[in-house]
């Protein structure tokens, strides 16, 4: 049976046996515990979240972002899942939310494990946490929307990776972590439940956001992607431990200053933060005023790889035209 039979006799089996499952159990329970029981069955409610338009059930009540929360009552997951599509609002299998970002699960979900989404939530919090420390507390502008694994709305990437781009107005972030989960186990680099709330697990939960900032400050005049990834890539490993700074071999290979890498080899989007850090001394502390400056006003004039340039001239006091050169990147 291949992946895509597995899940889909999986999920057909769980859905077909889910309902059974309840009669049997509530069955069961009715006879000793009926009071508690119907106390069950009434609690729950249904979340609202007006901005991202998702609907979920909770036992527990709404929380984490006040102002675009809504309660409504809902006995069950299936009421509420029907009230939901009834506003024309997605339905998330899984959902928890602060007022910067959303980790959502919308049907049909690619995971059953509360306990995997629970902890992607955690350490979606503290990755998101190192970025505004990176970046000097820059963030997207809007509300972001992150989904650990495919589901109704993501896809699998080609790389098995995350991708950034917007919905509504709103990044929105997909990544495809639940399917490394699986896939590594029984490996030697394993990951359990605790690898997800840690900062190491936190590479795309920077990465992208990263080109959400580039593109929400200059709509349709972001720099080139080259730069864009080079500072995303150089902020999330330094930040989740794979790369020790910016000046590290890692965004280099096996290229240097005088054999920069061409356009045809993937270490080139590695390569502009090196060529800056290598030549000017560009350094964490650079790449916070950098984004400070990036989302101000000051540089309104220029636009794309020329703002860039703009800015990190005056962090850098020096010309830094040679590392556009470096990468045969235009300045036009
Ligand atoms: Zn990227």
């Amino acid at each position: 049976m291949n992946k895509k039979m597995f899940w889909l006799f999986g999920l057909v089996l769980f859905c077909c046996l889910l309902p059974l499952f309840y009669a049997k159990a509530a069955q069961a329970l009715s006879v000793h515990m009926k009071k508690s029981v119907l106390a069950e069955n009434g609690s729950g409610v249904c979340c609202l979240d007006n901005y991202l338009e998702i609907g979920s059930f909770s036992k527990t009540g709404c929380s984490g972002d006040k102002k675009n929360l809504t309660t409504i009552k809902a006995k069950n997951k299936y009421e509420c899942r029907k009230k939901t599509l009834q506003k024309k609002y997605r339905f998330a299998d899984y959902y928890k939310t602060t007022d910067k970002f959303a980790l959502v699960c919308v049907e049909p979900c690619s995971f059953n494990d509360q306990k995997f989404f629970d902890s992607s939530f955690v350490g979606d919090n503290i990755g998101l946490a190192k970025l505004k420390q990176a970046t000097g507390n820059i963030l997207p502008k809007q509300k972001m929307e992150i989904h650990p694994d495919k589901d109704g709305d993501c896809e699998y990437n080609e790389y098995f990776s995350g991708s950034s781009g917007y919905k509504d107005g709103h990044p929105f972030i997909c990544m495809a972590n639940y399917y490394w989960f699986k896939k590594l186990k029984g490996t030697q680099v394993e990951r359990d439940y605790g690898y997800y709330e840690k900062v190491k697990s936190q590479t795309l939960t920077v990465h992208e956001p990263i080109h959400n900032i580039f593109h929400d400050y200059q709509k349709g005049q972001a720099p080139d992607y080259v730069i864009q990834e080079s500072f995303c890539k150089a902020v999330s490993l330094t930040i989740a431990g794979q790369a020790d700074n910016y000046f590290s071999d890692f965004f280099s290979g096996n290229y240097t200053l005088k054999n920069p890498p061409s356009k045809s080899v993937a270490a080139y989007n590695n390569f502009f933060v090196y060529s800056l850090a290598s030549r000017f001394g560009f350094d964490e502390n650079d790449m916070k005023i950098f984004f400070q400056k990036y989302v101000s006003d000051s540089y309104s004039t220029k636009r794309g790889n020329a703002r860039v340039k703009a800015i990190l001239d005056e962090i850098l006091h020096q010309d830094t035209a040679a590392s556009f050169v470096d990468l045969q990147i235009s300045l036009k």
